[in-house]
């Protein structure tokens, strides 16, 4: 075997049954939306995790976006999100024209930091939308409490919380909204693919309507009504059943990609610790509340310069891994219009987190590979560094710390 054969960061998992099920579906003579694949993927959500109604989507972008009309977002409407998320988070409501409050991360998570939300609330806040960073609870129960305080609805981005808990409870099955993705990147996958979650019932009739279009065709086919035609605003938000199809034989196996996932993410956290002890990374924070689902594995750097290089380390092994978010509130598109101060936290994990290959199929040996090329970075590493600094005239914090380590050893 050759050792140095490249590890992606990510390879998308085949159950084996995608393509049988597809054959399936073409043969049925019925390709487009809500047909059998499509209800048996939502029976599998509202079953599993007592979900009130899933509706498979074409992306969590879209699920996003109709919650933004399901929530009948204004112009000049506010919505609270955290600075460090994907853009779909907040531009599904951009696009309604609802101006973002951007809250920071937590110091040692990169989730929304929820002490922080009161203060942003105004009265023109329609809606709060937590992330569930790496598929890890935002602290949802002080949360709630103040969404229900200022009668505030939650949407939950959830995108990388299938099959992850808060006390407990699933996520996506807490907000009055809340969205999934099935993007090739995600734990359970259909190419593109997302759903919207509606736990407060009052929405669910209009969530039938604006995903079909504006109309109430999803009624007429249930033989509620006799015939169907325009009643709301809408767009095409369902998939077809061809995505339905591929999406069922991924959730058959769920349990078995979520043991998997969790045990690669489990093995890099129990060998990268002595890492964190020694005071070189940081590795992800579980609370108590929460799960972790195996979505994805992050250490946290000491600098943008200590991640580069260790990028490039890693690079150069054949060995890919990535950055994450850069925080939206500076980003070219939104920095203009951002009213709010610096949110250091959303800057230290751009700046800082690295994410690790975590894929079904990586072996104990490539995922070994990974962990030896990360000891043996550090191993140099503050030295090597230390001289670096000579550059960028940092001299008397460096000397201090070469007399530290020759004091130590
Ligand atoms: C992946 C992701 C999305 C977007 O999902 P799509 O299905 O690609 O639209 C949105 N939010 C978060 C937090 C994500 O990780």
């Amino acid at each position: 075997m050759n050792t140095s054969a490249s590890i992606p960061f990510n390879y998308p998992y085949l159950s084996g049954l995608e393509t049988t099920y597809i054959e399936q579906a073409v043969k049925s003579g019925k390709i487009s939306g809500d047909g059998i694949f499509t209800r048996k993927c939502h029976t599998f959500f509202e079953e599993k995790y007592g979900f009130r109604k899933a509706l498979l989507t074409t992306s969590c972008t879209d699920a996003l976006e109709m919650a933004a009309l399901l929530l009948n977002i204004q112009p000049g409407d506010e919505v609270i999100a955290p600075g460090y998320t994907f853009v779909s988070t907040v531009n599904a409501f951009v696009l309604r024209g609802a101006t973002i409050i951007f809250a920071d991360s937590e110091p040692n998570n990169p989730n929304i930091d929820v002490a922080s939300i009161e203060a942003l609330i105004t009265p023109k806040t329609k809606a709060i939308i937590p992330v569930h960073y790496g598929g890890i609870a935002v602290d949802m129960d002080p949360l709630i409490s103040l969404a229900t305080k200022y009668n505030i609805p939650i949407v939950e981005d959830a995108a990388q919380a299938i099959d992850s808990f808060y006390k407990g409870k699933p996520l996506g099955g807490i907000g009055q909204l809340s969205s999934f993705s099935f993007h090739e990147t995600k734990n359970i996958i259909s190419g593109e693919g997302g759903m919207l979650v509606i736990n407060d019932p009052q929405y669910i009739k209009r969530a039938e309507i604006i995903r079909e279009k504006g109309t109430n065709r999803s009624a007429f086919f249930r033989g509620e009504i006799d015939k169907y035609g325009w009643v709301d605003i809408g767009s095409s938000f369902l998939p077809s059943e061809i995505i339905a199809a591929f999406l069922f034989a991924q959730l058959e196996q769920l349990d078995r990609i979520q043991a998997r996932r969790k045990q690669i993410w489990d093995t890099y956290a129990k060998a990268l610790k002595p890492l964190e002890t020694k005071g070189n990374i940081q590795l992800p924070n579980v609370p108590a509340f929460a799960t972790q689902n195996g979505h994805l594995f992050y250490i946290v750097c000491k600098t943008l310069q200590e991640r580069t290089d260790l990028i490039d380390h890693l690079k150069a092994k054949n060995i890919a891994a990535v950055f994450h978010y850069q925080s939206l509130y500076k980003s070219p598109y939104y920095a203009p219009f951002h009213q709010g101060k610096d949110l250091p936290n959303c800057d230290r994990f751009t700046d800082c987190l690295l994410r690790l290959p975590l894929f079904y199929e990586l072996t104990d040996i490539q995922q070994d590979r990974v962990i030896s090329e990360i000891f043996e970075f550090y191993k140099s590493y503050s030295m090597g560094n230390c001289f670096k600094s000579f550059k960028y005239k940092t001299l008397p914090k460096c000397k201090i710390h070469i007399k530290l380590k020759i004091f130590i050893s």
